[in-house]
């Protein structure tokens, strides 16, 4: 139906999420959502720097991004080094150009009881999830917070990338809910330091998604169980994100800060 209101430009509505002339960095881009996460970002028009360790399987995504006719760069990164991640952003900065998003995606865990988790696993576990996520947003920001001061009109994403784990607490995996709960509590942190320079720092907190890592785990028998418990009896699949992630890359976005957005299928409404 087309009413008198649409004609007038104010109550024009829907809104084409477009990147064009946008850095985005996406940490861990070298497999399962991290790798999404890039491919939507170059179809939405943003030139993409996928970081991570495993150079080759960057190369392969950078490829099929280019295919499709994108834009991506690859940089060596690992989170849990403070001296890789000050190079990494230097290089993307240097080969792609200012950084205007940044997806915090690097993320690791493994399965125990708490009474066996020993210092090595949690030092694996928290200096990827959160001190790495830390730094790599901190490194970013600081570059950003200088370009903002000599332009304060200029828009920046920080798109940090929890868990359900992170509001509620999975059973095994004690340690990697305790890093995402602070990455949840880091996102309002920095929203609250950082958005008067512009930068908006928004958390998604997937539920299950099916990524190569845990595709085997869901066939199992323990797998199918869980699924069974969940609100409609399904995990996600990493394209299931694509909407949230673009509303919050985009200058769209720019009255959202410091939230925290379950893409859940309803699990912690439960
Ligand atoms: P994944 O293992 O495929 O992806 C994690 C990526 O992080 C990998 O590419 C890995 O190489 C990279 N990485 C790990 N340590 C790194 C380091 N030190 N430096 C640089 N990169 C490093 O798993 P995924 O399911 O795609 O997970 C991506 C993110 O989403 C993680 O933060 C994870 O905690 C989160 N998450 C996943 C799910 C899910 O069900 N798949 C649900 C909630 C949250």
């Amino acid at each position: 139906m087309h009413t008198q209101l649409q004609d007038k430009k104010e109550f024009a509505v829907g809104v084409e999420v477009n990147l064009e002339g946008k850095i985005a960095l996406i940490t861990g881009a070298s497999s399962g959502l991290g790798s999404r996460f890039a491919k939507v970002l170059a179809m939405g028009g943003a030139q993409v720097v996928l970081a991570a360790r495993r150079i080759d399987r960057l190369k392969e995504l950078r490829a099929e991004i280019e295919a499709e006719g994108g834009a991506a760069h690859v940089v060596a990164l690992d989170v849990t080094d403070y001296a890789s991640i000050k190079s990494a952003i230097a290089h993307a900065e240097t080969e792609a150009g200012p950084l205007d998003i940044v997806v915090n995606n690097a993320g690791v865990s493994t399965t125990q009881r708490l009474v066996d988790v020993t210092p090595e696993d949690y030092d694996f576990i928290m200096n990827t999830n959160l001190k790495g996520a830390f730094f790599v947003a901190q490194e970013a920001a600081k570059r950003m917070i200088q370009r903002a001061k000599g332009d304060p009109k200029r828009q920046h994403r920080i798109i940090n990338i929890a868990s359900v784990a992170g509001q509620r607490i999975l059973p095994q995996i004690g340690v990697y809910c305790m890093s995402k709960a602070g990455a949840i509590h880091m996102t309002k942190a920095m929203a609250v330091e950082w958005g008067k320079y512009g930068i908006n720092v928004n958390t998604i907190c997937p539920g299950y998604i099916e990524t190569e890592i845990n595709a085997d785990h869901f066939n199992s028998e323990h797998g199918k169980k869980l699924i069974d418990m969940l609100p409609r009896k399904r995990v996600g699949q990493p394209q299931d994100l694509d909407g949230l992630l673009l509303l919050l890359a985009a200058d769209e976005s720019h009255f959202i800060n410091g939230a925290v957005i379950s893409a859940d299928d309803g699990m912690t409404a439960q």
